[in-house]
């Protein structure tokens, strides 16, 4: 379809995501509250989440990685 205007080129396409905060799902292409760590970028249902996350990233971070990476068995 042809749009008469020109899309926004950003965040088009991009996947609904979780806020790493609270667990909600956040739409990348509503929410303004994205923030880049170590190379992910990450969003939030609102400001305050997004402050709680930079004020300890690798708490909320380590909850959605494996628990057992000392675990690996080789
Ligand atoms: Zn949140």
């Amino acid at each position: 379809m042809m749009t008469p205007m020109a899309d926004l080129p950003t965040t088009r396409g991009a996947t609904p995501t979780n806020d790493p905060v609270c667990g909600r799902p956040v739409d990348p292409n509503r929410t303004g509250q994205g923030y880049v760590h170590e190379d992910a970028v990450y969003y939030f249902c609102s400001n305050g989440c997004l402050r709680r996350f930079m004020a300890d990233p690798d708490a909320f971070i380590a909850t959605q990685r494996s628990e057992h990476d000392a675990d690996t068995a080789d």
